[in-house]
């Protein structure tokens, strides 16, 4: 790997010369920016939780099968509200706003907490594929409407006592009467609305326009769980067109396809410490 000096030279060069910039946002991205999902932030805001149920961090705990809908929407209440509404745009998010505002550009994201429009992307540049923690759905997918939740939410967690919420709170789909879930993808019940299928038709637009370009995939955080939604096509598009460019921002996984080395910057430095030096 080259110096740190050179690489933050030859990115911020290829960001330059690009006609498209592509940025992939991943899970590493938000705990760079502060969206940790363990430690401090996490026991500070889910003690009662963690003393009743053994939560270790906030990512596995919202896959527990809770008993009841009360309890299950007194944690979910918690958990939107400190992800999604209290928490304001975070710099690294703004920051990468400021640096591609000027260029044609796209985002599609796996994270789901409104970040990027939060710092001022447009929503029609912003794909959250895996759904956004501010709407609720049928948890059946029975139709393909999207609730607003903020008020609900609200309500929720002002009358959560004991870590239930009385049962007059519990959401119920308003078509079939069953229960109701959190429109984030992680079964075959995930509801794309009319909005998701907007945004999936402009990303391709995109990818179609900037074919063959000079395009910057720019990769932020994007491990392994769900690796063939950003990290695999970015691969792939570079290694397809000789005069795109892959930057990839990744602590743990830098690694890439060898075959285009030479078209790859890597970077495992801090996150916001990078994108501040592409900004200078
Ligand atoms: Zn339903």
């Amino acid at each position: 790997m080259n110096s740190y000096e050179t690489r933050i030279g030859m990115a911020k060069k290829k960001m330059e010369e690009a006609e498209y910039i592509l940025l992939g946002g991943g899970a590493g991205l938000s705990a760079a920016a502060g969206i940790t999902y363990s430690g401090k932030r996490f026991t500070d805001h889910f003690g009662p939780f963690i003393e009743k149920y053994g939560f270790s961090d906030l990512y596995t705990s919202s896959f527990y099968p809770f008993e009841t809908e009360e309890e299950k929407w007194a944690y979910w209440a918690k958990h939107i509200t400190l992800n999604r509404y209290e928490l304001g745009a975070t710099k690294l998010y703004i920051d990468l706003f400021q640096l591609v505002k000027d260029k044609s550009y796209f985002v599609i994201s796996t994270n789901v907490e409104s970040q990027f429009v939060k710092a001022g992307f447009p929503s029609d540049k912003v794909f959250e594929i895996q759904g956004d923690y501010s709407y609720l759905q049928c948890e059946k997918g029975c139709h393909d409407t999207l609730y607003d939740n903020e008020l609900w939410v609200k309500e929720m967690i002002a009358n959560t006592t004991d870590c239930k919420i009385p049962s007059k709170l519990v959401p119920t789909c308003p078509v079939c009467g069953g229960e109701m879930d959190v429109n984030l993808r992680k079964n075959q019940y995930f509801v794309q609305d009319e909005k998701w299928a907007e945004s999936d038709k402009l990303y391709k637009n995109f990818l179609q326009e900037s074919e063959g370009k000079k395009v910057v995939y720019l990769e932020l955080g994007v491990g392994f769980n769900t690796p063939g939604i950003i990290r695999y096509p970015f691969e792939r598009m570079t290694y397809h067109n000789e005069n795109a460019t892959l930057i990839r921002l990744n602590r743990e996984h830098p690694e890439g396809f060898e075959e285009t080395e030479g078209r790859t910057i890597a970077f495992t430095e801090d996150m916001q410490q990078v994108v501040s030096a592409f900004m200078q």
